[in-house]
């Protein structure tokens, strides 16, 4: 079967795979979505016994039907390889009554890696599926960890350039250091003077502004988009939901059939829509739980039916999460409105305008497979604290804004299911924070020092990617107000108008 995608905003055009993966955003600015979600052709007694990369072969090639058997598996192979440092990829960790699945064994320890290892590899196939001539630019907003994940995964890839523009004050110093060390020829990165949603509308506005497009060609170049709309970041995610159950399946955790929940500390949307495809493809996934920190407008969606970006923003323990506009939700509504492009353009419209919009009665009852939550800070700490004194295990403030939205979820509902919590970092890309967390002796240290602290207490081995860090040159330094952005790509790609 040949799988299509097609725009949330309009039912016109449809596209392949590839060519989605190329454009990123649809040409009338929506979000491509798969025509229809394939139910998973394979039985849990095979997947029981794959790898990941057997796994991520399994699920993806129902969704990437226009790339041959060789693309797919040489893509899979070139993205899930040593870069990872186990095996495994995605180990499932049983910790207190919950099972948290590590997604922050790639280069980059947080959880971006798992899609964005693999992407530039898709691109690349994509590229050449379909003749592109130009150099392929990836244009990058990010709240942290997708910019060095994008800039790791595409540092010198043939015929592309990297440009990420970050918060200059919205990620941390571990962040923002594993992008400014970034090697490669063809790698930018720009301090953005605002916040992440400053960021994000400004390269929005690049990718729709068709003035521009026309310039970029002239010279030889297109825009794509490494950021988690690209439906090539979405399909790679769906795989380690397939895998954790299979997992637990396989250890026995579960009976065949049995539901399970998950948690997923949520921002942009990606990680927990990816749920919602897995749970669509026929995976035995009861409640999809969203985890916000105090940017709880993800939250407040879904008590209220109501989305309102018009709000303070928030700088949190958990930046990859301090985000208004939640992207992917675009998907979400798409789906739960019953495949409508016009009523989710009409939304998206409401939301561009007055900063608002409503869903009705009937699209509600359709997110009845979501619950959400929200964590403070200070139960975030608490979080931390209290898993590492009960159990020995230590989480980064993303997975415990996760942790603690279960608990509450736990104790509000009677709701026997096993729960996944979605780990989306390690601890030591946080430490400062995490350290504090668990004794307040560490406030106040500077963070790179406390790395063979944490390796201390927590019994886990200091990762590659913070010893790198420490020793690296740092190579990029330029910066540039929310209205220069655009101007900046100019001079960095030498067009001229
Ligand atoms: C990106 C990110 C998230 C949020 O994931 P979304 O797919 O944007 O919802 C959570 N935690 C970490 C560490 C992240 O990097």
């Amino acid at each position: 079967m040949n799988l299509l995608y097609k725009s949330t905003r309009s039912n016109e055009k449809t596209a392949t795979a590839s060519e989605a993966i190329l454009k990123g955003l649809a040409d009338d600015g929506g979000l491509f979505v798969p025509t229809e979600i394939p139910k998973l052709d394979i039985s849990m007694e095979e997947l029981k016994d794959m790898t990941y990369q057997e796994t991520a072969y399994a699920v993806m090639k129902q969704f990437l039907t226009d790339f041959t058997e060789t693309e797919l598996k040489s893509c899979i192979a070139e993205a899930y390889d040593d870069k990872f440092d186990t095996g495994e990829i995605a180990p499932l960790v049983k910790a207190g009554e919950n099972y948290y699945l590590e997604l922050f064994h790639g280069a980059t320890i947080a959880f971006k890696d798992m899609a964005l290892s693999i992407l530039p590899h898709l691109l690349s196939v994509s590229a050449k599926k379909n003749n592109v001539e130009n150099e392929i630019v990836i244009l990058t907003a990010t709240s942290g960890d997708t910019g060095k994940a994008a800039l790791a995964g595409f540092a010198d890839v043939e015929r592309t350039r990297i440009i990420v523009f970050y918060p200059k004050d919205g990620v941390s110093e571990v962040q923002k250091l594993q992008m400014v060390t970034q090697k490669g020829n063809n790698t930018s990165v720009i301090a953005v003077q605002g916040n992440f949603d400053n960021a994000q509308s400004g390269v929005k506005a690049m990718f729709e502004n068709k003035e521009l497009a026309e310039q970029m060609k002239n010279n030889g170049f297109q825009f794509s988009s490494a950021n988690s709309i690209n439906i090539g970041r979405l399909v790679p995610q769906i795989v380690y939901y397939v895998y954790a159950y299979a997992k637990l399946l396989k250890n026995e955790e579960i009976a065949e059939g049995e539901e399970i929940n998950v948690t997923v500390p949520s921002g942009n949307f990606g990680n927990i829509l990816a749920a919602y495809y897995a749970k669509k493809m026929g995976l035995p996934i009861g409640k999809l739980i969203c985890a916000s920190n105090e940017n709880k407008v993800l939250f407040d969606f879904f008590e209220t039916g109501t989305y309102d970006k018009k709000r303070e923003f928030i700088l949190t323990t958990s930046p990859s999460m301090d985000i208004l506009i939640s992207s992917n939700l675009e998907r979400l509504l798409y789906m739960a409105s019953g495949q409508n492009a016009d009523r989710t353009a009409e939304l998206m419209n409401a939301l561009k305008r007055q900063g608002a919009y409503e869903i009705d009665e009937s699209m509600r009852e359709a997110l009845a497979d979501f619950e959400a939550g929200y964590a403070s800070e200070a139960e975030v700490r608490e979080t931390i604290r209290s898993l590492y004194e009960s159990t020995g295990y230590l989480i980064d403030p993303h997975t415990a804004v996760a942790s603690a939205v279960c608990s509450r979820y736990k104790r509000a509902h009677k709701d026997a299911n096993k729960t996944v919590i979605v780990s989306t970092a390690s601890p030591y890309k946080f430490m400062g924070n995490v350290m504090t967390a668990v004794d307040g002796k560490y406030a106040g240290k500077e963070e790179l020092l406390l790395a063979d602290e944490l390796e201390k207490i927590s019994g886990v081995e200091i990762p590659a990617a913070i010893r790198e860090i420490m020793q690296a040159d740092i190579l990029h330094r330029a910066e540039c107000s929310v209205d220069k952005m655009e101007e900046t790509v100019k001079q960095l790609l030498g067009i001229h108008e």
